[in-house]
């Protein structure tokens, strides 16, 4: 089937629930991508932070072939071998006590909630506690995850949303402590705003939100769905603030294209959080992901993917500020990491669609950001590529 004949098979089948681009993908290669008519594209936007290893870490994919023959799943009901391996795994990378194993970003969310919920029901033994969240956040499209999603497009045709949900801003450590009520048992955030406009968190706010939560017993989520597994060069984000959280979720490159997801918690959480019965998922932790998510922080391990990102670090940050230098229409650049944003003042759904012609895939983030989320397995060469394909861009836009 040509190009077209898969884009009107997609629209005559598929929800319009996405605006896509007129690209039809094939395979996979490096850090690049390949659709149906051959063509080569950089890729630095890793399927939204996913695809960490690239696409030819045959390590991994042979992990995944051997689970395949031996077993896919076999429901929560029992045991089985890979997951306790994973759970192993991402808890030495964090420090945290307990994991729960979920099949996407905003079911870890739902989790996080529900975690901090009992927690609080537990310890004061009534229900009707509050979340606070920030304002331009992003952590999901379900319904929980939804209402303390910061964005009021998102929110808005879904309302009545989970009440008890108050909004803060993000990065203005006052707007928080103005939401604390008696019945607070949670601040959720992300530790770096990703949908939002790819905006860190500044350490004095982090510290102080922290204290907060130490202060009034309210327990800090840290989302770490897109800044988390090794895009700041910690394996996670919060990891270089010396700042701990008692719940975190994970997603995106924790599988690294595999679907899973999962929240964390201290022990401190999970002996007066979610007990038997509170709380279960059919798919989540199978043996399956188990077997990706061991894969992927062994890869992490093989490759020295943390030292790797904090060495190519300083190397994008420069290439990206000589465009902001270059450009009128980039006036700023920010991030961490593999996890930077270029605040572009020219329509960026069109700077991308342009950067597909040329063979570049970069994407969104908000309205007016330009993402950048390669796979953490990109060299100089890719930047440089990237750069010249990005100035190309820019000057015929
Ligand atoms: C992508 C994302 C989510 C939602 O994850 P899904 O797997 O799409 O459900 C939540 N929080 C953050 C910060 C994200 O970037």
């Amino acid at each position: 089937m040509n190009k077209e004949k898969y884009i009107k098979a997609a629209d005559e089948t598929l929800l319009h629930t996405y605006n896509r681009f007129g690209v039809v993908w094939d395979h996979g290669k490096d850090v690049y991508l390949y659709d149906t008519d051959g063509k080569e594209y950089l890729d630095f936007a890793a399927g939204i932070a996913v695809n960490s290893l690239g696409y030819s870490n045959e390590a991994y994919k042979n992990v995944l072939k051997s689970q395949v023959d031996l077993l896919l799943h076999t429901s929560n009901l029992y045991y089985n071998p890979p997951i306790i391996e994973a759970a192993k795994k991402v808890l030495a990378a964090s420090g945290m006590d307990r994991v729960f194993f979920t099949n996407s970003g905003t079911e870890a969310i739902e989790g996080a909630i529900k975690a901090a919920k009992k927690y609080a029901y537990t310890r004061d033994g009534h229900a009707g506690h509050e979340v606070i969240a920030m304002n331009h956040s992003f952590h999901g499209r379900s319904i929980g995850a939804l209402s303390v999603t910061g964005n009021k497009h998102y929110q808005e045709p879904f309302e009545p949303l989970v009440p008890g949900v108050r909004f803060a801003d993000f990065n203005n450590l006052d707007s928080v402590k103005a939401q604390i009520t008696d019945k607070t048992c949670a601040i959720i955030m992300e530790t770096v705003q990703g949908e939002g406009g790819i905006y860190p968190a500044d350490p004095d706010f982090l510290a102080g939100v922290r204290a907060l939560c130490d202060e009034h017993d309210i327990l800090l989520i840290l989302d770490e769905i897109q800044c988390g597994m090794g895009r700041t060069g910690e394996m996670f984000a919060w990891q270089s603030y010396g700042v701990k959280p008692d719940i975190m979720t994970v997603a995106k490159a924790l599988g690294c294209g595999v679907p899973v997801g999962a929240f964390l918690m201290t022990q401190k959480v999970a002996d007066q959080s979610l007990a038997p019965g509170d709380h279960g998922t059919t798919y989540g932790g199978n043996p399956f992901v188990g077997a990706a998510v061991s894969a992927v922080f062994d890869q992490f391990e093989e490759l020295q993917l943390l030292a790797h990102v904090k060495e190519m670090t300083p190397y994008l940050e420069q290439k990206l500020e000589e465009l902001v230098q270059r450009y009128d229409c980039l006036t700023t650049r920010r991030g961490k990491g593999f996890m930077q944003g270029l605040v572009c003042t020219l329509p960026v759904g069109k700077v991308c669609a342009k950067a597909l012609e040329k063979g570049l895939i970069v994407i969104s983030a908000g309205a007016d950001v330009l993402r950048f989320v390669p796979p953490l397995v990109i060299e100089q060469k890719h930047v440089d590529e990237m750069t010249e394909k990005l100035s190309a861009v820019l000057d015929e836009m």
